[in-house]
């Protein structure tokens, strides 16, 4: 199964705003717990430290218990004092354990970041806390991290309070810093006067660290320090060292290049696997796809109040409702494939805009479109199940994870040919043999007739019996599970120790 570990086992710290299954908005919160399970069965001694979100976990369902370990911290910010419990569980399956944050003004909240589509005001102030909490919680607990692993903004300021602060003392003589960029997008900008929340010197606050156009940014800040950095795929790494996406930071990134890596997610094979899924009315494998799939897409139809019938295509779509994940493709060219014989099932939560756009579409055609506002982990499994093809039209897109998601459940993916879609989904040509390696439909252009005739082939093809059962089975047959990826990020940890190594014999100098 896995690799055997070529290497002396790693206490490995992951931090990370979200987690399977403790809390969850998007594509970081499956990675962070599939990661750490991963690195677990690589035989690394793996910590997860997240915030412990308690309002919302109180409605989650088959969460692990959680106890107190008893740890009070106290930081000062801005002159006040914060305090902060530390509670401790296990992440199902694995020997990983999770440190869960427990600040009730901070992370007592109804969501994780934002409400009505507009960020939380004190979102500088609540993760700078949990990022300053982080190396404290090694220290008092004695964890002498090889590597502490970051995760996005959120916890960008980790790396710099390691660099400046805490390098070398003692707990953290061979703790070195890597920093994953799930989303370029995302940058946790702050006003230039959030600096004293950081607890970093003023002086860190220039064009080479930690200020990027006037503003504090903590994924700049992540970039800068970080001993290594990561992004989620190949394609996404090159892509972020160019204006169109880097936002900003592509100078940077350029000039860490060589210390930038591309590894693509995988998926968790224990929760998105079609022969066990539990949320699924009948699992299936690629030898029963054939009476599986179609009782799922029955169950979903009737979910969903939609016709039951397996002559016509359901095209599912599952996403945050942001401008990234071409809404405005999918809402200009509604109409138009409308005229077909189709349906269209929507399941998402996010700009309001796009909301009430799905939410007209469907009052105005009941017997084709469904949409559902809302975060539903339940339905998009079965979406995913149900659906005979998947819509990923993404302005940009770092890694995706529905895409691999679709292609295990034998549900072709409409992609458009950017990160991590580009290096997942091989798209089906004009050329006959094309279809020996093909798994999707892929287009390049961002526009709505483009995006339109790829969905229309997709359509076309699906009529074509043999031809869609071929590019079903190419893609049910691909492996998209963690052995790899985890590998590669214990070799982005050892390269990250290179460097602080070298790093810590300089400033000995
Ligand atoms: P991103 O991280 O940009 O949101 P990804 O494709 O990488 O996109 O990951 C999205 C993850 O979030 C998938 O597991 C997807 O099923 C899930 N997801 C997104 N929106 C919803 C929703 N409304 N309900 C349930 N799951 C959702």
């Amino acid at each position: 199964m896995f690799e055997a570990r070529r290497t002396r086992p790693m206490r490995i710290v992951l931090a990370s705003s979200e987690a399977v299954p403790f809390s969850k908005t998007g594509g970081l919160a499956d990675v962070t717990g599939a990661l750490a399970k991963s690195l677990d069965q690589l035989g690394h001694d793996v910590v997860l430290i997240v915030p412990d979100y308690y309002l919302l976990r109180q409605s989650a369902k088959g969460l692990p218990p959680i106890y107190d370990t008893g740890l009070k911290l106290t930081l000062t910010m801005n002159g006040r004092p914060i305090t902060c419990s530390v509670n401790w569980s296990t992440l199902p399956g694995t020997q990983v354990r999770v440190l869960l944050v427990r600040q009730p003004d901070f992370f007592d909240r109804r969501q994780l970041y934002q409400e009505h589509g507009h960020g939380y005001v004190d979102n500088c102030e609540r993760f700078c806390f949990f990022s300053r909490v982080i190396p404290e919680i090694c220290r008092r607990m004695v964890l002498r991290p090889d590597v502490i692993h970051c995760n996005d903004w959120q916890t960008g300021l980790v790396p710099a309070l390691i660099h400046s602060q805490y390098a070398g003392s003692p707990g953290f003589e061979n703790t070195a810093t890597v920093m994953t960029l799930h989303n370029m997008a995302y940058q946790g900008r702050f006003w230039h006067l959030d600096m004293p929340l950081t607890g970093m010197d003023w002086r860190y606050f220039n064009f080479h660290h930690m200020e990027a156009w006037g503003d504090l940014n903590l994924l700049k800040t992540g970039i800068a320090f970080a001993d290594q950095i990561t992004t989620v795929s190949p394609t996404y790494a090159k892509e972020i060292c160019t204006s169109d996406g880097g936002y900003g930071l592509e100078g940077l990134l350029n000039h860490r290049r060589n210390d930038l890596v591309g590894i693509l997610n995988g998926i968790d094979d224990d929760v998105w696997n079609p022969e066990k899924d539990s949320l699924l009315p009948s699992p299936y494998s690629a030898a029963t796809r054939s009476t599986g799939k179609p009782k799922c897409k029955a169950h979903l139809q009737e979910r969903l109040k939609l016709p039951v019938r397996q002559d016509v295509p359901v095209l599912g779509m599952v996403s945050r409702m942001a401008d990234q994940k071409g809404f405005d493709l999918v809402m200009g060219s509604a109409e138009r494939l409308l005229k077909q014989d189709l349906q269209l099932v929507f399941l998402g939560t996010g700009d309001p805009h796009y909301e009430g756009q799905l939410k007209e579409l469907a009052q105005r055609y009941p017997q084709k479109v469904a949409a559902e506002i809302g975060f539903d982990e339940s339905l998009a499994h079965q979406i995913e199940g149900g659906s005979d093809i998947f819509l990923m039209p993404s302005r940009f897109e770092p890694c995706g994870l529905n895409q691999m998601y679709s292609l295990r459940y034998g549900t072709v993916p409409v992609v458009r040919k950017v990160g991590g879609l580009a290096d997942s989904v091989t798209n089906l040509n004009g050329d006959p043999a094309s279809l020996n390696a093909a798994t999707g439909f892929v287009f390049t252009d961002y526009q709505r007739d483009v995006f339109a005739q790829t969905v229309e082939r997709a359509v076309e093809t699906y009529r074509n019996k043999p031809v869609w059962d071929r590019l079903v089975q190419n893609g049910m047959a691909q492996d998209w599970s963690w052995n790899r990826s985890a590998s590669r990020y214990v070799d982005v940890y050892q390269r990250a120790h290179g460097r602080m190594a070298a790093r810590n014999a300089e400033n000995r100098c």
